[in-house]
């Protein structure tokens, strides 16, 4: 029987579990680094972190939730859907935790992958299937001093819970997705804030609530409105669209709304096109900043000093905590696993000007591995649990296909890839994200994050398995 080997631990690495074991196979194994399962959903634990996709669709086509208690479920129901589907799909079992992969060489005379542990201990496997995420490394500023700041810092992905901000000064640097959410719960407690903004950000209302009991079980009859909503959603990141212009003009006439002072108003008004970087949803952030002990601060932080932020125009922050909700390390596509394919080549080289990958998940020159959440398979909106689905299910077919063959190996052609990215990259030159910069982008220019348009055109190509893009062995 086929080996198959996962790293990592969140909806991807479950969705992959959910489709081979559907299939019949059984030895799989799972290596995460952490000592729990849940991948994003378990280290990002900020105040009021949650998900701005609706819940009756962010969750499995396969594992409805009847238990979603509000229309944008936070974080911790969001977990605990997360362990339940895991248990019930045999991940928890599995799953070998405090396990960091730290490298993966491809042997061409055994057809199997040798993967090692930060322990320096090693295992093989014939498949390796990758399902890190594209958001598993915080990412601090490149400023300096940020080690000498006197007082407490974390990034919000690795939030200290021990850190009281009752009655402090906080600084928040950055403010994007995640910032929107806990920085209404940040200026609740601290005495005085400081958000460092560095581009301001399109945000819409949420149209959020509590479900009632009896209409829980309901709750799923809404998937397909929200799915197909997220679909014209997503079509509004292409540049100029008409949904484009209705999406900017709401946007636009939330922030009037919520914001009176018309200089606050202006600082929060981005200088680029809608969707260029993600667009955000939130009914608490625009209040939160227009209070008389928050302050926006749009120059640029130029050094961390013990006692505060230096920004470019030597005014200096004083601070007691500094919260980096800076993002994460999202263009280095597996960096943290030195990756080995046929004859030696590295995954990172070939990567050098930014990653891609066959339909997201294959990379020619190495065979047997499977890549969940790779290059250009993020999206603008809708659902990402929709697209690691679409992938699991591909992978599924590439096994089948290799166990009905009686094949050792597979590998992408490098015609096909390279053809595959040539359509992509074409696509994403209409796309809103070509228009600014973004954790979209590789600072080549490429844009190897994200999928160009809705995601029912990318579940149709991965799940039409073309054999003759491949070489089987
Ligand atoms: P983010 O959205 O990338 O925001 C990072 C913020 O930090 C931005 O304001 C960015 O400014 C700023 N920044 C980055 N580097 C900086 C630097 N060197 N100096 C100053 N400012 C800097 O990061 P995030 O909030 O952690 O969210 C990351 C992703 O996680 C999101 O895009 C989203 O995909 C996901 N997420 C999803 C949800 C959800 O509800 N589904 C919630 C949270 C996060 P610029 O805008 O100028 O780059």
């Amino acid at each position: 029987m086929t080996s198959i080997g996962i790293i990592g631990s969140g909806f991807g690495a479950i969705a992959v579990v959910h489709e081979l074991r559907e299939a019949g196979h059984d030895d799989i194994r799972l290596w995460e680094r952490a000592d729990d399962i849940g991948g994003v959903w378990r280290d990002n634990s900020y105040p009021g972190a949650g998900c701005d996709v609706p819940s009756p669709l962010y969750c499995f086509s396969w594992a409805p939730n009847t238990h979603w208690s509000r229309r944008y479920a936070l974080r911790d129901e969001i977990l605990t859907y997360l362990h339940r589907v895991a248990a019930a799909e045999g991940v928890t079992d599995r799953v070998q935790l405090g396990r960091e992969v730290v490298a993966a060489a491809w042997d061409d005379d055994t057809s199997s992958w040798t993967v090692t542990f930060a322990d320096d201990s090693t295992q093989t496997v014939d498949v390796l299937v990758t399902a890190v995420g594209q958001l598993s490394r915080p990412q601090l500023p490149p400023v300096p001093g940020i080690e000498d700041f006197g007082g407490d810092w974390f990034h919000s992905a690795e939030w200290d819970h021990d850190v009281d901000l009752h009655g402090r000064r906080v600084a928040c640097v950055g403010v994007g997705a995640s910032a929107v959410q806990y920085v209404p719960h940040v200026t609740e407690q601290a005495s005085q804030v400081t958000l460092f903004q560095r581009s301001a950000n399109y945000l819409l209302p949420k149209p959020d609530g509590p479900f009632a009991r009896w209409y829980r079980p309901l709750v799923t009859a809404e998937r397909p409105l929200w799915w197909s909503l997220g679909e014209r959603f997503s079509l509004g990141l292409e540049s100029g669209t008409r949904t484009a212009r209705v999406e900017q003009a709401v946007a636009l006439r939330h922030l009037e709304r919520q914001v009176s002072d018309p200089a606050l108003r202006q600082a929060l008004t981005p200088d680029y096109p809608i969707g260029c970087k993600r667009i955000l949803f939130s009914n608490d952030f625009y209040p939160a900043v227009d209070q008389p002990h928050v302050s926006l601060v749009t120059d640029r932080v130029a050094r961390v000093v013990e006692d505060g932020l230096v920004t470019q125009d030597g005014t200096h922050h004083p601070a007691d905590v500094v919260v980096y909700g800076t993002g994460f390390e999202t263009q280095d596509f597996l960096a943290s696993i030195e990756i080995t394919g046929r004859g030696g080549r590295k995954l990172a080289t070939q990567w050098s000007d930014g990653a891609h990958a066959h339909l997201g998940v294959h990379a020619p020159g190495f065979p047997n591995l499977l890549i969940s959440y790779g290059p250009n398979t993020n999206l603008g909106g809708g659902s990402i649990i929709y697209m690691l689905e679409a992938q699991a299910r591909h992978m599924r077919d590439v096994l089948d296909r290799m166990r009905t063959g009686g094949y050792d190996a597979v590998e992408v052609t490098p015609e096909a890839e390279a053809q595959w990215d040539r359509e992509v990259q074409h696509e994403l030159e209409s796309s809103a994200w070509a228009h600014c910069d973004s954790w979209y982008r590789h600072p080549s220019g490429r844009i190897t994050s994200n999928w160009p348009g809705a995601t029912h055109p990318y579940a149709k190509r991965v799940r039409d398995l073309e054999p003759a893009d491949f070489a089987w062995t």
